[in-house]
């Protein structure tokens, strides 16, 4: 049975809900956002897109960030093949965890159905669905993925959607590639490709059918408003207070209408939020009959999810009175607003021209998130931002020719990251490590990245001599962790603190814990340091962890300690998550015994035993990492002194200089004694780590004793 776009609509009108059971009649609040879903794009395709859904298995649909792809299509699909009724689901990826939640939340209400049940959201760590009644899912690309290892075919889905393709992360590469097998074996499968650029010819030529006929492609033409790009004259030498500069000029001397401005993180963000609040109090009072208010709104991933909804809100700030100049909205947003999220009701764009992206280089072995030129395709979906209801002006804080010159896309993801966990992965899914370069993928990565990747497994012990998974890799696979910490804590029952490494681990996978306000820095420096665990920052998030489940019942803890009560709420779901995984293996939960001295060794251990490929030594003033020979130093929020000599660090990051981020002290023992392959010294390049390793092999009486001797001199975490 085919649904027909009249079909759909006329369920769209109707009083009652098709996919309530008992049925509810529509509220009010249905019908405003009806009539607002029906002035979107989309919205005026719906008998066309209809046909083409109807008649294909797979189609391309491309869009302008908008245009009302995400939250209208996978209604449009829930009328026409009503997964509902065949106790099916239809996904809708996203690359971000933000996009499918805030979607997921909208599209509830758009339906007039309760999140969670008919339409949730699953992203790592957080799972709104319920078992047989969820039939609309918005997910990360990354969770689809994941179910994907434990059903290969994905049969709980009718139609799947990766959307935003273009963004061509990791993820979405893969499941492209697997989505192009599963449909072979699967005719029952739609699949729907979603791209906010609208050159497609690279998807429809990937999902081609035959050796010629290329997929379809479906077009949703945009509204287009004329916007006006204005480059800059000379390059500017600081992008952030060119950026702050241009907001205060627009601000003073434009038309009504809010302002996006685009820079590359939460530091930048929360800055240029401060300072034009500032400069603009300070403008008000000087001119008070020509300048308004202003609201800042910040927007980042890391934001709490409050603070996120707030991006949504339409209100400008008023006048404070008659004939007194209007206020204005200013978003001020990493690259997620640039197609993932839309806020209406921007006019004016500031573009200075930068994103974070993460770099790997599989020589050094290091990945790291830099400050990066965005390229020419990024600047268009910037600039198209506005225009979208009436006419815009985009002001790029770079010169044309600089422009001319950017890379024409970004580069894919495949090609510039750390390959183990997809490697893992892949191996999970059936392919076999020889025949990882043969994957159908869209870009193939570097032989040498992918080398990279299966050497770090061999490490990990997640492949077995004939290159097959072994149980334990196969368990790291269905971690949704890195594989490191995945073989951390997976073997951390054998060092007797599976308890402490499960916490240790769930407060590495959420966004910071230190709270630092700009104007208590002194306050919170103190109360950090009582927190501290000489030597070690992982002891000290455990203890953090740990004080602040005591003081549960303490609603102020959290802000009377400078530490964020919604990282650690974050924290204890994450923990609790991984505590059921880990009884799914039944890999035990044990807490260490004995004097705080031994329990605090065990855990050290335990880390070594997981996170052995990130050691660095240190020479001189800084660290060197071992083998890939990085230079890097301590970073500022590490709580340890300098002078250890062998540090464990959870992440290497480079803000134009090198910092160790999450640091403990090791010993030099414990390297040769729990990652004996690693550290083989036969294969060992030669150097100053080589010897410093050597002298621990060959103990010389009067060295030994010397080290030992410095060694008692500090407080260290296992003395
Ligand atoms: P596209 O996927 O084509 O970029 P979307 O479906 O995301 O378009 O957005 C369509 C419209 O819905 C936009 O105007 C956007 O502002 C609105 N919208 C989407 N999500 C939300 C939300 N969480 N809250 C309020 N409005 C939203
Ligand atoms: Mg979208």
């Amino acid at each position: 049975r085919k649904v027909s776009g009249a079909q759909a609509r006329k369920a769209l009108e109707h009083d009652l809900n098709a996919f309530t059971n008992p049925p509810t009649h529509h509220t009010a609040r249905y019908k405003e956002l009806l009539a607002y879903r029906k002035k979107l794009p989309v919205y005026a395709q719906m008998d066309d897109f209809f046909t083409v859904f109807n008649e294909n298995q797979i189609v391309i649909l491309a869009g302008e960030a908008g245009s009302g792809k995400t939250t209208q299509i996978p209604q449009f699909v829930a009328y026409s093949d009503l997964a509902h009724s065949r106790g099916k689901m239809i996904a809708c990826t996203q690359p971000r965890r933000v996009a499918a939640k805030s979607t997921a939340e909208r599209v509830a209400e758009e339906m007039d159905v309760q999140l969670g049940y008919q339409v949730g959201y699953s992203i790592r760590f957080e799972n709104r669905t319920k078992r047989g009644t969820t039939f609309l899912k918005y997910m990360t690309d990354g969770m689809l993925l994941r179910e994907a290892m434990s059903d290969h075919s994905l049969r709980q889905y009718s139609t799947i959607i990766l959307d935003e393709v273009h963004e061509r992360t990791l993820a979405t590469d893969i499941l492209m590639g697997l989505l192009k097998a599963v449909a072979k074996r699967r005719a029952d499968l739609k699949i729907i490709i979603m791209s906010a650029t609208l050159n497609a010819v690279k998807f429809q030529e990937y999902f081609s059918l035959g050796s010629e006929t290329r997929a379809p492609l479906f077009k949703v033409p945009g509204r287009t408003h004329p916007i006006e790009i204005i480059y800059s004259q000379e390059p500017e030498l600081n992008y952030v207070e060119a950026a702050i500069r241009f907001v205060l000029t627009i601000h003073r001397a434009e038309d009504p209408g809010d302002i996006l401005l685009f820079l590359t993180g939460e530091d930048e963000i929360e800055m240029a939020c401060r300072e034009i609040k500032l400069e603009v109090d300070h403008l008000i009072k000087q001119y008070p009959s020509s300048v308004g208010p202003i609201v800042c709104i910040p927007f980042y991933a890391a934001l709490e999810p409050t603070q996120q909804q707030r991006v949504f809100d339409q209100t400008a700030p008023p006048a404070e009175g008659p004939d007194l100049p209007l206020g204005r909205k200013v978003v001020i947003s990493t690259n997620i607003a640039e197609t993932s999220l839309t806020i209406d009701g921007i006019v004016y764009v500031v573009d200075p021209g930068y994103f974070k992206q993460k770099i790997y280089n599989p020589r050094t072995r290091r990945e790291s998130l830099l400050v990066h030129p965005i390229s020419q395709a990024s600047a268009q979906q910037r600039t198209g931002r506005t225009g979208r209801t009436r006419p815009g002006k985009c002001f790029r804080l770079y010169t044309e020719e600089y422009f001319m010159s950017l890379e024409e896309e970004t580069c894919p993801e495949i090609l510039r990251s750390n390959l183990s966990n997809m490697v893992l992965q892949l191996v999970k899914l059936g392919i076999w490590v020889k025949d990882l370069a043969q994957f159908d993928y869209l870009d193939t990565p570097a032989p040498e990245a992918l080398m990279r990747g299966v050497e770090s497994l061999n490490y990990l012990k997640a492949f077995d001599e004939d290159e097959t998974l072994t149980p334990l890799g196969s368990m790291m696979a269905e971690f949704p962790l890195d594989p490191q910490l995945a073989s951390l804590l997976i073997t951390s029952p054998q060092f007797k603190c599976s308890e402490e490494i499960v916490t240790i681990t769930s407060m590495l996978s959420v966004p910071r814990i230190w709270v630092r306000p700009a104007d208590q820095k002194r306050e919170a420096d103190a109360a950090k340091e009582l927190f501290t665990i000489p030597g070690s920052d992982h002891l000290t998030l455990l203890n953090v962890y740990n004080q602040y489940v005591e003081n549960k019942s303490d609603e102020d803890w959290p802000q009377m300690n400078f530490v964020s009560g919604h990282a650690l709420a974050e924290a204890e779901e994450v923990r609790e998550q991984l505590q059921r995984l880990m009884g799914k293996f039944e890999l035990e939960l044990v807490s260490t015994t004995g004097t705080e001295r031994k329990s605090r060794q065990s855990i050290l251990r335990a880390l070594v035993c997981g996170l052995f490929m990130q050691v660095a030594r240190r020479e001189g003033n800084s660290y060197r990492t071992i083998k890939e020979d990085q230079f890097a130093e301590l970073h500022p929020s590490c709580q340890l002194n300098e002078g250890h000599e062998w540090v464990l660090f959870d992440e290497f990051i480079f803000t134009g200089r090198s910092y160790l981020r999450t640091v403990s002290e090791v010993s030099q023992e414990w390297l040769l004694e729990l990652a004996p392959s690693y550290f083989d010294l036969r294969t060992f390049p030669d150097g100053l780590t080589k010897l410093a390793l050597e002298a621990v092999t060959k103990p010389k009486a009067a060295a030994g004793e010397q080290s030992s001797h410095r060694m008692a001199d500090r407080a260290t975490p296992w003395s």
